[in-house]
């Protein structure tokens, strides 16, 4: 089995970087603000042909570890799912017919090792992991949802889409994290302004595009260690009651899908096979 051989790597490599979660119990490592480490040597030049270009759709988190809890107690992992699949459909209805869903489980930091080396495995041409936001645990409010003690916070709104400097191609990353922001802005959703806000603290990243709302995450492990191209989004917050119920709609959903389907034929064309 392939995944034996990968075993013994995947121990080596799991020491360091943070991971993009708001599990309550999860350490964080202080991102770095300052001094951004210079790309990669860049590799042969992408080239794209929709009905070639393999595109990993990975879902946040897994069944095991399920990452943040949503205002109404409904676990990231099951809006990162649901929208994955929708982003899939979109994508494939615009001839991107290599698109495939990375659904991983086990524990959250293994995992992370698990989805790279899952994509390379795959010779994908593109990654694109699928996340929803939360909000530190100190900024949490308590609410009784349905009987039940709950949290929310609804202070701040919005997508984020997040890109490493590490990646083994920072400049593909970085243009297709600009088309799908500004595809997000399109549609006349607010991108997520906090993270580079004191309050945030160690949660603070570097806003690279303004525009676009694409922020650098130098350490994340799925953008650092893919061999590919590789963006994060985070399509709202679920923490926040209002967008929680946005997010979990059909329209939504559509709409990010067709953001997401659009910005990947914009880049597509951009990178065409002559
Ligand atoms: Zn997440």
């Amino acid at each position: 089995m392939r995944a034996a051989a990968v075993i013994p790597i995947l121990a080596l490599l799991s020491i360091g970087p943070a991971d993009m979660c708001w599990s309550r119990q999860t350490a964080k490592v202080a991102p770095r603000l300052d001094a951004a480490p210079k790309p990669h040597a860049s590799r042969v030049a992408l080239k794209c042909d929709p009905s070639k270009f393999r595109i990993i759709l990975d879902v946040g988190h897994t069944r095991e570890s399920e990452g943040a809890t949503s205002a109404r107690n409904i676990p990231e992992f099951d809006f990162n799912l649901q929208l994955a699949k929708r982003i899939e459909e979109k994508l494939r209805s615009e001839g991107f017919a290599e698109t495939r869903l990375l659904v991983t489980g086990g524990k959250a930091r293994p995992s992370l090792f698990t989805r790279v080396a899952a994509a390379k495995s795959a010779k994908a041409d593109f990654f694109l992991s699928i996340h929803h936001d939360s909000v530190p645990d100190s900024m949490l409010e308590n609410w009784v949802f349905e009987g039940t003690k709950s949290y929310f916070s609804d202070r701040f709104t919005g997508y984020g889409v997040f890109v490493s400097h590490r990646n083994a191609d920072f400049t593909d990353s970085m243009a297709f994290a600009h088309l799908v922001g500004m595809q997000m802005k399109a549609e006349g959703l607010p991108f997520a302004v906090q993270y580079t806000q004191p309050i945030m603290g160690r949660y603070r990243h570097p806003l690279l595009d303004k525009d676009a709302g694409v922020y650098g995450y130098d350490d994340l492990v799925v953008l650092m260690k893919a061999a590919m191209p590789a963006v994060l989004l985070e399509a709202g917050s679920i923490i926040n009651r209002d967008e929680e119920l946005q997010l979990s709609s059909m329209e939504r959903q559509d709409i990010i899908g067709t953001a997401v389907s659009t910005a990947m034929k914009e880049f597509c064309d951009a990178h065409r096979s002559p």
